[in-house]
């Protein structure tokens, strides 16, 4: 069995003015990607929803990412205090 994926949690940021980001809206409360990879899950730094399973965040670039349960819009950049409860 595997150990369970270390959570890292993002910064969250208030709503960016209309075309200064581009946003990736997540429509549910499932994560925005499942690959199979050996990295952290990538969770709101506001309620902890998991956004990115399985994907390094690294491959985004100036990307925000609004959270579908809480609205939180998140920096794809892992907060200082990254732990989740
Ligand atoms: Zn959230």
């Amino acid at each position: 069995m595997m150990a369970p994926r270390k959570k890292l949690r993002l910064v969250v940021i208030a709503e960016p003015a209309e075309g200064t980001r581009s946003v990736l809206v997540l429509q549910t409360d499932s994560p925005g990607f499942r690959v199979d990879a050996d990295v952290p899950d990538y969770c709101c730094g506001k309620c902890g929803n998991i956004l990115f399973h399985g994907v390094d965040i690294n491959r985004f670039v100036n990307v925000v990412v609004q959270c579908h349960p809480c609205g939180a819009f998140n920096e794809t950049i892992v907060a200082d205090d990254n732990r989740v409860n």
